[in-house]
């Protein structure tokens, strides 16, 4: 493409806004513009790198065997309803009414649609397992958007479903799955983990998330630095859970009494320094209560309830209840949108946060399964501290380390959640009614392209592998007015083309130090320069990432890039 007529409005000083690398040079670049919070337009050499990164995200999910659709952006608030999520899932909803006053919301996940698809039109066990996808932008009302497309409010996910008869048949299209994400990530050349996330509770080995390793990553990881063992912190060993006992009395009394409203408050009401960032959490266990101290973002935390929400463990409780608990200052369930006649979370719930943090499996994860232990006693985890960096692996092999990561990937298995309460269900082999076995998968498209940015820049701009790049090919006329440059670099241009080649033509007439500056910025992988010598057909080619350059006759140069 002629760079002449192309829209590609580069910078040549930071974004007042952008802190990060990614972001600052996506927009210098002419990748992406802002349009309000968290919200960006595509530009025509963003849109050509984001269809690439797409691709091969299409590419792996069809190898196996999950097939393409669309869903709509416009979400009945039926559906929702059916689930619970549309008071659960919050304020990130994007929701809006129509001129008949009905309630939708804007995608932020399918789950609830996929299911109500499949429950109408599959019925025997014959024709599972299914697994779709599709890849859509998504609206979610983040807090804080910020880090350009890392954190937007309307972005492109890949969200993969998967349906199958049995639990064992889930194992196996998630193993698939794990594999295809692998494959995914390594294609695109990102140095990333798969890592134990917070299944809340789901439990077990139910979920990994896909984490490119990146010190502007939200997301802490802790990983042995001898094995393969490695978690997101965020469900790395809780914390602390205090019983009632002599060191943390509880007085039950003051519990009752609505009205201590700030962590602060509570640290007092418990006689404890809670540090700055813990969260406190109010569980009833046996009609004993118990605090469960985590630490990290209020947000990571209602995430994690929410999850304990959407799993089912988090059970519908008296209004009363739920008004006394949050009156007492633990509002943690405040922003996560549990609605007013949910309470917080019995015996169930502390059971899988202690579950889900606790203690080794025997496959060396830090959790056990999902199933709750009978005898289950509080007072074993009152000593429980934070995982730290130089504590023995929970696998037995080498010690913590942190790393930051960005979540790129996660994939869920979630059972019998959705398909419960939406009613989805087939006829097994003996022509009885079962209910179906759901997973989904999420990859964001264009989170991952601004992961790889992050890990592929210098001091000068992009420096894109080969398969993202928006071009292979910056081919640059130095001096367009001289008629032997011009003619050799026209004549080049239609060879590449001819080759097939990707090929971005400089064909401006903007001084070389210009040209030189933005090609950098871009960060095509191979720059073909076309300047004094193309009286005897000779060009410079440069390597982007490694600054290597040689001569060659033009003939030689599709075969170069070849
Ligand atoms: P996060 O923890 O970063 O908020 P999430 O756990 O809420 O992400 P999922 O519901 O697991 O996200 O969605 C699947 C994938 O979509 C994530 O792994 C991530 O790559 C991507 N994603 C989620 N939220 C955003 C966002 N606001 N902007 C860009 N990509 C996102
Ligand atoms: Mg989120
Ligand atoms: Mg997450
Ligand atoms: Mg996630």
């Amino acid at each position: 493409m002629r760079q002449s007529h192309m829209f590609i409005p580069t910078l040549k000083e930071n974004p007042a806004d952008a802190d990060i690398k990614s972001h600052q040079l996506l927009v210098r670049a002419g990748y992406i513009r802002q349009i309000a919070s968290g919200i960006y337009s595509f530009l025509p050499i963003g849109q050509r790198v984001l269809r690439k990164v797409e691709n091969i995200v299409r590419e792996e999910m069809e190898k196996i065997g999950a097939h393409e659709m669309a869903m709509p952006a416009l979400e009945p608030s039926e559906l929702w309803k059916e689930t619970g999520r549309w008071s659960t899932f919050g304020s990130e909803l994007m929701r809006l009414n129509d001129r008949h006053n009905r309630e939708f919301a804007l995608g932020a996940t399918h789950e609830e649609v996929i299911t109500s698809l499949v429950r109408h039109e599959v019925k025997s066990y014959k024709q599972l397992p299914l697994t779709v996808f599709q890849i859509q932008n998504k609206f979610r009302d983040e807090a804080r958007p910020r880090f350009g497309l890392l954190r937007g409010r309307e972005f492109l996910m890949k969200d993969a479903y998967s349906f199958n008869e049995s639990y064992e048949s889930l194992d196996e299209t998630y193993e698939k799955m794990f594999q295809a994400y692998s494959n995914v990530f390594s294609r695109l050349g990102l140095n990333f983990r798969a890592v134990i996330a917070d299944s809340g509770a789901m439990g077990g080995k139910d979920t990994h998330e896909f984490m490119v390793l990146s010190e502007v990553g939200e997301d802490v990881i802790a990983y042995s630095d001898t094995s393969r063992y490695a978690a997101n912190i965020e469900m790395a060993p809780v914390t602390a859970v205090y019983e009632k006992s002599a060191e943390a009395p509880i007085d039950m009394e003051k519990v009752e009494t609505p009205g201590c409203k700030t962590m602060q408050e509570v640290a007092d009401f418990f006689g404890h320094q809670l540090e700055e960032g813990l969260k406190a959490i109010l569980f009833k266990v046996d009609e004993q209560f118990v605090l469960a101290v985590t630490r990290g973002d209020h947000e990571v935390n209602d995430v994690k309830l929410k999850n304990l929400y959407d799993a089912g463990v988090v059970e519908l409780a008296s209004a009363e209840d739920t008004k006394r608990l949050m009156g007492a200052g633990f509002g943690s369930l405040g922003p996560v949108g549990v609605p007013e006649d949910v309470d917080v979370v019995a015996d169930a719930a502390v059971e899988a946060l202690v579950n889900v943090t606790c203690g080794a499996n025997e496959d060396g994860y830090h959790y056990k399964n999902a199933t709750p232990e009978k005898d289950f006693h509080v007072s074993r985890y009152a000593d429980l501290r934070f995982i730290q960096e130089g504590d023995p692996s929970p696998d037995g092999e080498g010690v913590i380390q942190f790393a930051r990561g960005i979540e790129v990937g996660h994939v869920f298995k979630l059972g019998e959640f959705y398909s419960q309460r939406m009613n989805a269900t087939f006829l097994n082999d003996q022509g009885k009614a079962e209910t179906m076995i759901m997973g989904s998968y999420g990859i964001g498209v264009s989170r991952t392209l601004a992961a790889v940015v992050e890990q592929y820049n210098d001091d000068r701009g992009i420096t894109w592998p080969a398969n993202v790049a928006p071009f292979q090919v910056h081919l640059l006329s130095m001096n367009p007015k001289k008629e032997e440059q011009k003619e050799l670099a026209d004549q080049l241009y239609d060879q590449l083309l001819e080759s097939g080649i990707e090929v971005l033509y400089d064909d401006r007439k903007e001084r070389a130090g210009v040209k030189f500056a933005d090609s950098d910025l871009f960060g095509i992988p191979v720059r073909v320069t076309v300047g004094k010598q193309a009286g005897e057909g000779i060009v410079e080619v440069k390597e982007r990432a490694t600054g290597e350059q040689k001569e060659l006759s033009a003939s030689e140069i599709a075969d170069y890039i070849k």
